[in-house]
């Protein structure tokens, strides 16, 4: 899926898959920065070693090569280039010595066949939807281009007046009702932006309309933000954001567990898909329609970057949808995870797991082509380490995972196939996603990694010359003060650490360097365009490579695993903090002391653990008492999630940061309270909120428990 346009080019680079929090940390508050925590002072020194050597070898060179053959073809899931991409990484990791697999299912995942929209009235004419090909580009000559649609959109054949719903948000048909304007038997046209675009079918859907058209606006990423492509990396007039439309994750046809061989399909009528035509269409179409709109004046902030001034209708403009897919002859489609394996040490069962998505849209040379070499570099560093004879303590496993921009698939259908080994073993998941497209770092993830991402960010130098990417980090954060940190981002909506974060509460991260494009789910995302504008000499590649093999062999090394749970309760208190004000906002009287109270005690216990960690280290603890020590760290946020799922997501088990059930890619923290809070269900809050103390007190015990194993 990935990047939503925004006004902020470098703040958008998170906003699908971690999205900003709104607090900054002092380092005053996070204690002293030890040599490696979960590591003795001796160890500590040989560990420094063997990272400075792990991130000197990715390199620019062979990221470039990798990066020109898998963005040779566009490779949507569910057609042969798909193989051939699969086949490059198993062959690639088999060369340096890994051991590999792939696992394949079968996925409820219809093709479109043909998509086709008219303007009907006035002066009818046929929108051609197709990019076309941009001479120096090369990939978007040799190869056809995958056909304009949005995934999951259903098949139809709709006409009628056309009305403007801004970006289709919630209150946008809000205000669309005090405008006594309805979408009801209309074709409803949005821009993209603000919201995932499945929230916006879903919307136009509730609210009766026939169809739907999402267009890219100019002002979002096209010609008002800067030159468009071939001359600059913006969006062209006939850019096309393709994408889907499906809100849940995961197979539609199995929903909640793996689409295994003899797994259990429900009917399409069952499925929770849109169930009407949904198209994305350029700004020079989108034009075609907009231009001769009547009715109302709009509200100042609906106006786009169009040269003319916009109005909602309905009409007079009147439109035409048609879609046929493969929905009724061909739905299932086969798709393909891969796997390499460095099996540990010392630790041979516990998982340290670093994964990115494989296919695209196009040729996908940043989303997610980027993110696939990122992990290939970092596996090639880590497996040619372990050749010159230094083995990590834990495995490690390279994933690439298959179907993400169709519903985060792949990953989800392992995550749900292989749940209990992961749930029981999986240390850390670290994601890969649109990883290098420009020179702006940004990271986030499970508060309880973050001190990691810093302080390895501290080790790996910044493609500017100008410092380590930490330190290029802080200047362009532009703190106000030497004792903050620059912000990292809260995992949210839309990339495939949804699985282990949201579904089984295994700690996440994920980093990348962003910068100006208007590619996203083009036929542009190319080699041409990354060579041009995303990252020429592919440095930024080898950067995110670098991060990615450095924080694996942090964590699989660790006798006692890195986890900040310091930071994490600290982090926490904030959001208890939010919960108070909101309650007595309400002028409820619902008591919510007891939560600050539980966070309090998480971060004693944390302190205390921390302490205790680093006294045990200056001894020679034996491996079976690390293993119980680990075991029970790896407890702690697990802990923090609960088999019954979120009560609006069943799915969503995570009970600290959920994506926004109303926007999809913003965050929602501690989701099982603040739903609440959001229906206005006073009982409900209190039983959520005597329900999260239950969980902090359960993540408590999991860190006492590591603790008293220390002793
Ligand atoms: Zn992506």
């Amino acid at each position: 899926m990935t990047r939503v346009p925004q006004l902020n080019r470098t703040q958008q680079q998170m906003i699908r898959r971690l999205v900003l929090s709104l607090g900054v940390l002092l380092t005053s508050q996070l204690g002293a920065q030890t040599s490696a925590p979960g590591y003795s002072p001796q160890a500590a020194d040989a560990q420094r070693a063997a990272e400075a050597d792990v991130i000197a070898r990715p390199a620019p060179a062979t990221a470039s090569e990798h990066s020109r053959f898998l963005s040779s073809q566009p490779h949507m899931a569910g057609t042969p280039a798909q193989a051939r991409t699969r086949d490059y990484v198993i062959s690639q990791m088999k060369s340096w010595g890994l051991e590999t697999e792939v696992r394949a299912y079968k996925i409820w995942m219809p093709h479109p066949i043909t998509t086709r929209v008219w303007r009907v009235s006035p002066d009818p004419i046929e929108l051609n939807l197709k990019e076309g090909p941009i001479a120096e580009d090369t990939t978007s000559v040799a190869y056809p281009q995958v056909i304009a649609f949005n995934g999951y959109g259903a098949a139809g054949d709709v006409s009628g007046e056309v009305v403007y719903v801004n970006y289709g948000l919630i209150e946008d048909y809000a205000q669309l009702d005090s405008m006594g304007i309805s979408v009801k038997g209309k074709i409803a046209i949005a821009r993209y932006g603000r919201s995932f675009r499945g929230i916006k079918a879903r919307e136009a859907e509730k609210h009766g309309a026939l169809g739907l058209l999402i267009y890219s606006d100019p002002a979002d990423d096209g010609y008002v933000r800067g030159d468009v492509y071939p001359k600059g990396p913006m969006r062209p007039p006939h850019g096309i954001q393709r994408g889907s439309v499906m809100n849940p994750n995961g197979d539609p046809s199995t929903p909640g567990y793996g689409s295994t061989a003899n797994a259990k399909r429900i009917r399409e009528s069952e499925m929770e898909i849109p169930r009407i035509p949904v198209l994305p269409i350029s700004y020079g179409n989108a034009t075609e329609l907009l231009r001769g709109l009547g009715g109302n004046g709009i509200p100042q902030p609906w106006q786009g970057g169009l040269p003319f001034r916009y109005h909602v209708g309905p009409g007079p403009v009147q439109a035409r949808i048609a879609v046929t897919t493969d929905a009724t002859t061909n739905p299932y489609k086969e798709i393909w995870d891969t796997f390499g394996v460095i099996r540990g040490s010392q630790f041979p069962n516990e998982i340290v797991m670093i994964g990115g998505h494989r296919d695209a849209w196009g040729p996908g040379a940043a989303d997610n082509v980027s993110g696939t070499v990122s992990v290939l570099e970092a596996a090639r560093a880590i497996a040619d380490q372990a050749k010159a004879g230094r083995r990590p303590k834990r495995t490690i496993v390279f994933a690439t995972w298959d179907a993400e921009e169709w519903g985060l698939i792949g990953s989800t259908e392992f995550v749900e196939d292989d749940s209990l080994r992961l749930s029981r073993d999986a240390v850390a998941y670290l994601n890969q996603d649109d990883v290098a497209q420009g020179p702006n770092f940004s990271g986030g993830g499970s508060p309880s990694l973050r001190a990691l991402l810093r302080d390895v960010a501290k080790e790996v130098p910044d493609p500017s010359r100008e410092g380590s990417v930490y330190e290029v980090w802080r200047k362009r954060s532009n703190l106000t003060a030497d004792s903050l940190e620059p912000v990292m981002g809260d995992p949210g909506g839309g990339s495939d650490f949804a699985g282990f974060y949201n579904h089984l509460g295994i700690p996440i991260v994920d980093w990348g360097f962003g910068g100006p494009q208007g590619i996203y789910h083009s036929a542009y995302d190319s080699y041409h365009w990354m060579s041009k504008f995303g990252d020429p000499g592919f440095e930024y590649h080898a950067t995110a490579a670098r991060i990615g093999a450095g924080m694996l062999l942090r964590i699989a090394n660790a006798d006692i695993l890195p986890y900040d749970y310091v930071e994490f309760a600290r982090t926490m208190r904030r959001f208890g903090a939010q919960v108070d004000r909101a309650v007595a906002d309400k002028h409820w009287q619902v008591s919510t002391s007891g939560l600050s109270a539980a966070i309090g005690r998480m971060e004693d216990a944390a302190v205390a653990f921390n302490t205790a960690r680093d006294r045990a280290l200056t001894a020679q603890l034996s491996t079976p008492k690390l293993r119980q020590i680990n075991a029970a760290l790896l407890q702690v946020e697990r802990q923090l999630t609960r088999p019954q799922g979120l009560s609006t997501r069943p799915w969503f088990r995570n009970l600290i940061y959920a994506s926004d059930e109303n926007n999809g890619y913003a965050t929602m923290v501690l989701p099982s309270v603040n739903e609440a809070i959001r229906l206005g269900n006073e009982s409900v809050v209190q039983r959520e909120v005597a329900d999260l103390v239950t969980h902090f007190d359960a993540a408590t015990r999991a860190l006492q428990n590591a603790t008293a194993l220390t002793k």
